[in-house]
């Protein structure tokens, strides 16, 4: 078998133990927080009709121009893998109706951007996002960003920067946007060659280019917020002043667009200095989508969890050499093996997890398996303690030993109980 066989597609990656313990326990951090705020949670599907995305997220746009995964089915209907998750939501609250007026939704799950792969980006990557459903109100938005502040804090990130602007109105933005060309049309010769071609596609996205010659042409520019009507400021000041009020530090960023074209009012972008390159860990913004004649209206964010474990990783490593709460049984002999299958299921009738080896081994071979499996404790096992009715207990983190009866054994481990009946 070549050796490719093994791996999974460019830009996928598996994701097995001990990672996903450390995706497990933030996934449950998440849904700890998004409770806090009355956020329920949903589950769309990952495949929908790519007409969905062309149309939430702007058929211009990179994600919908390169980087989705779209083809036709048998039935010759056109598909998408989802390449973000709001616009999911949105068909659901959209079918829902009134019903879903003012649901608070998260989800946690898989998308799919058929993007260049480097560190960071990769082409099934996961986000972890919230939506709060309603009409436009400052103060809403402002709590769409304290809720996504308060995600990352509670997985332990203090080094992230929230940055924010305003993509305007819908109904000013073509104004916004011959504004903001007829500026630049003066240095259009000395923009890039990429930007030149924004400037006729898509030309906020200037603002978005890494070029220092771009960059110093836009330092000359009025900032984006200049270009829109006074009530688009406003609200933006007023998301600030609650923000203000909350005590939470963020930052204007007038050149900060996010791609989309679903966007009105407020934008976010929060970054972390562990990322490099890719440095934003998280997007948001609000948002107006149309089907079939009924606006759905919202302010959400996603932030990629992959990038997550790297920023995590950063500010608080991984212990690889922790143990999990397992007790693995060592048997001495034949007769002990039989034992230990019945002590198996009664350690696990009393909540603790445990495993021992299925086949006869030497101990030592036994006492290798149980700390590849990074298990806590061992019981040992031989004829002479099956006679005495006693189990020699080890604690393979501090190397302590010593014999034990049956309520002893149960009173040792019982910290490491999994969860207690009630
Ligand atoms: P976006 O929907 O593009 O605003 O993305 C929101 C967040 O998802 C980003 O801030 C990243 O953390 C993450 N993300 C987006 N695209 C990728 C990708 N290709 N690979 C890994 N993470 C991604």
């Amino acid at each position: 078998m070549a050796s490719d066989e093994f791996q999974p597609l460019q830009g996928m990656a598996d994701l097995g133990p001990p990672e996903v313990e450390r995706w497990a326990a933030a996934e449950q951090e998440a849904r700890r927080i998004f409770a806090l705020y009355g956020c329920e949670e949903i589950r769309t599907p990952i495949l929908e009709r790519a007409d969905l995305f062309i149309r939430s997220l702007g058929g211009e746009t990179d994600v919908v121009q390169k980087e989705m995964y779209a083809f036709e089915d048998r039935g010759g209907r056109a598909l998408a893998l989802r390449p973000e998750g709001t616009a999911g939501v949105m068909r659901y609250v959209a079918s829902k109706g009134q019903d879903a007026g003012d649901a608070r939704l998260f989800y946690i799950g898989p998308m799919f951007r058929a993007e260049r792969p480097q560190a960071g980006r990769r082409r099934q990557f996961h986000q972890i996002g919230a939506e709060l459903i309603g009409a436009p109100h400052p103060a809403a938005d402002a709590e769409a960003i304290a809720l996504h502040a308060h995600l990352l804090s509670g997985w332990g990130l203090q080094q992230c920067r929230i940055r924010i602007n305003s993509r305007g109105l819908p109904e000013e933005r073509a104004a916004i946007q011959s504004a903001f060309r007829e500026r630049l049309l003066p240095h259009r010769d000395a923009l890039c060659e990429d930007c030149r071609r924004r400037m006729e596609a898509n030309v906020l996205r200037v603002l978005d280019c890494k070029n220092p010659a771009c960059q110093a042409i836009l330092a000359d520019i009025p900032p984006l917020t200049d270009f829109m009507s006074a009530a688009a400021r406003a609200y933006l000041d007023d998301v600030i002043r609650h923000l203000e009020a909350l005590e939470l530090p963020i930052e204007r960023s007038p050149n900060l667009v996010r791609g989309l074209d679903y966007y009105l009012h407020t934008v976010w972008e929060i970054t972390h200095p562990a990322l490099g390159a890719q440095d934003a860990l998280a997007g948001g913004g609000r948002y107006r989508l149309q089907f079939g004649g009924r606006a759905v209206e919202g302010v959400g964010f996603a932030v990629g969890v992959e990038r997550v474990m790297m920023a995590l990783e950063q500010e608080r490593p991984a212990n690889t050499a922790e143990r999990l709460p397992l007790v693995w049984l060592i048997a001495h002999g034949t007769a002990a093996l039989a034992e230990n299958m019945r002590l198996l299921q009664t350690l696990r009738r009393h909540q603790l997890a445990a495993r021992m080896c299925l086949d006869e081994r030497s101990v030592k071979a036994q006492f290798r398996a149980a700390d590849r499996a990074r298990a806590s404790h061992v019981v040992v096992r031989g004829e002479t303690e099956i006679q005495k009715g006693v189990f020699l207990l080890k604690n393979l983190a501090t190397g302590e030993q010593e014999e034990v009866d049956m309520p002893e054994l149960m009173r040792r481990l019982s910290a490491l109980r999994l969860h207690e009946k009630t």
